[in-house]
């Protein structure tokens, strides 16, 4: 599709305002609304429905009763694997649609969501969808008098709070296991970019799953994000957002029914390049990838580059060469590789970060100012700092823009330390065609996914989460089952014949 097709769509396209619980829509008790706005044209999309603790007690009654009676959790594998199915190819059927709905609330690359992010929650549906029916559980190593069975079980109630950076695809990493699994959900998505879930939960209708199994809050964190965490009757939480409000979900859980929270948190991700990378284009052309993908919004963005002193000065030049080609602009034009920050807010955070680093020692080699496409000012060049300290806010706090903090390193130990060297534990990649290097610096590294001779390996059979300020929790592969279901034992005694 080109500019003016994907213009034409905009021009059309409904926003749904309201919640949908229980299968139907839903707008506020109070008449409470928040309003969406397009970050890349500054355009008013809708204002929809602001949930708080009543509409939030509603949809756990729902999504509680659905469980109870059944519906969805008892219906065998093969049905609920065939729904799960049809959910994946109504999404692939409203690509367009789901694509739009993301990049004009958060301002990303339409072609990007289009590309990648609608196709992987698709994906993510029907790999989840085909593994309910293969998994077989387990005979404990009893004494012959007796028959134990450790089974999994839904745990019930889950409730999925997620962020904007990639709307369909967090809410489809929660919601696939956590339905495959045979739970009712309730999800809340981010403020800023509601529409792709509501849409998603219509099309979820569509595929087949019973009303009430899937609801979907809209509201803003401090009230409909609270009113979940704080709620008495939901078994389980799942969350993925900022590190200060997953330590709130943690509170909000003591503070009321210890329900099990998972938590995927924020990162500050290092990128080590060794002089040993025999490929260096390729290497400067994923670290530019690596921290400019989705505007810099990335969890796992490759956000610190460390590079061997001796390839410090080639590397940035090519990197600040490939750098150029990250040039923000019209999120629905095809050619954009970048599109709009999030918000005014987030834009003036980020460039809050970008004047420390210019009036630090820190050097700035490309980019470092702010931008106006189409009347709006939430457009920031790809921007890269080298000779930034460890120590210094650039290089040890998640900025979550396009933002690079470069410092050189010696040797491996050096760089090492200075990749360890933060709160976070959730990401990291290594450069080096030295077999022996990669691995011991692969398993030397505190995080959650370590990427050789790539950045940022992500596939729907491999876990994706962190640790330390990160998080614990898994997103994707069948560990994920975890988090959605609960282990039970049966212990059957056989009376002496
Ligand atoms: P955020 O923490 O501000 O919001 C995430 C969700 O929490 C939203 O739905 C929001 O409404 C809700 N929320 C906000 N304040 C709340 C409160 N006081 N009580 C209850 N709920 C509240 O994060 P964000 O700005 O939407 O997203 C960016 C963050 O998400 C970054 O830190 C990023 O690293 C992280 N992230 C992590 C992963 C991962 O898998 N580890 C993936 C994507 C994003």
């Amino acid at each position: 599709m080109k500019h003016a097709d994907w213009q034409r769509l905009a021009k059309n396209q409904a926003f749904i305002d309201t919640a949908l619980i229980g299968g139907r829509a839903r707008t506020a008790a109070d008449g409470q609304t928040f309003d969406v706005i397009d970050p890349a044209t500054d355009r008013l999309l809708a204002r929809v429905a602001a949930c708080g603790t009543a509409e939030a007690d509603e949809a756990v009654r729902l999504a509680r009763r659905t469980f109870e009676q059944g519906t969805w959790a008892n219906r065998p594998p093969r049905e609920r694997k065939a729904v799960l199915l049809r959910l994946a190819d109504l999404l692939m059927a409203h690509r367009e649609e789901l694509a739009l709905l993301d990049a004009m609330s958060m301002g990303k690359p339409v072609m990007d969501a289009y590309n990648l992010d609608v196709p992987g929650a698709a994906g993510v549906f029907a790999w989840y969808g085909e593994a309910l029916d293969k998994l077989y559980d387990q005979v404990a190593p009893t004494a012959r008098t007796a028959l134990a069975t450790i089974t999994r079980v839904p745990l019930g109630v889950i409730a999925a709070v997620v962020p904007w950076n990639f709307p369909l695809d967090m809410a489809a990493w929660k919601l696939a296991p956590a339905l495959a699994a045979g739970n009712s959900v309730v999800l809340k998505p981010a403020e800023q970019s509601p529409f792709s879930a509501l849409r998603l939960a219509q099309l979820v209708l569509e595929a087949g799953l019973p009303e009430g199994v899937l609801n979907v809050l809209t509201g803003l964190g401090e009230q409909a994000g609270r009113a979940l965490g704080m709620h008495p009757d939901i078994d389980a939480l799942a969350f993925t957002g900022s590190t200060a409000v997953g330590k709130l979900f943690m509170q909000y859980a003591a503070q009321s029914n210890l329900k099990q929270v998972w938590l995927e948190c924020g990162g500050k991700s290092p990128n080590l390049v060794f002089a040993d990378c025999q490929d260096l284009d390729h290497a400067a052309e994923k670290a530019a990838f690596g921290i400019f993908f989705n505007q810099g919004q990335v969890c796992s963005a490759n956000s610190r580059l460390l590079v061997q002193r001796e390839i410090h000065d080639e590397f940035v030049a090519r990197l600040v060469d490939k750098t150029r080609q990250w040039q923000p602009g019209d999120p629905l034009d095809p050619a954009s590789p970048m599109g709009a920050i999030v918000n005014a807010r987030q834009t003036e955070r980020i460039l809050g970060y970008i004047a420390g680093a210019k009036a630090s020692s820190a050097r700035l080699v490309i980019g470092g100012e702010q931008l106006t496409i189409n009347g709006s000012n939430n457009f920031i060049q790809p921007t890269i700092f080298t000779d930034v300290s460890p120590r210094q806010a650039l290089a040890q706090e998640e900025v979550f823009g396009p933002v690079l903090a470069v410092t050189a390193f010696d040797h491996e130990d050096e760089a090492v330390a200075l990749a360890n060297d933060h709160i976070y534990g959730l990401a990291a990649s290594v450069w080096s065609d030295d077999l022996n290097r990669a691995h011991r610096v692969a398993r030397r590294l505190n995080a959650g996914t370590v990427s050789v001779n790539t950045v940022d390996a992500l596939d729907v059979t491999v876990p994706f989460g962190g640790g330390r300020q990160s998080g614990f929790g898994r997103d994707l592969s069948l560990h994920s089952f975890d988090k959605y279901t609960q282990l039970k034992t049966t212990w059957f005694q056989f009376r002496q014949g």
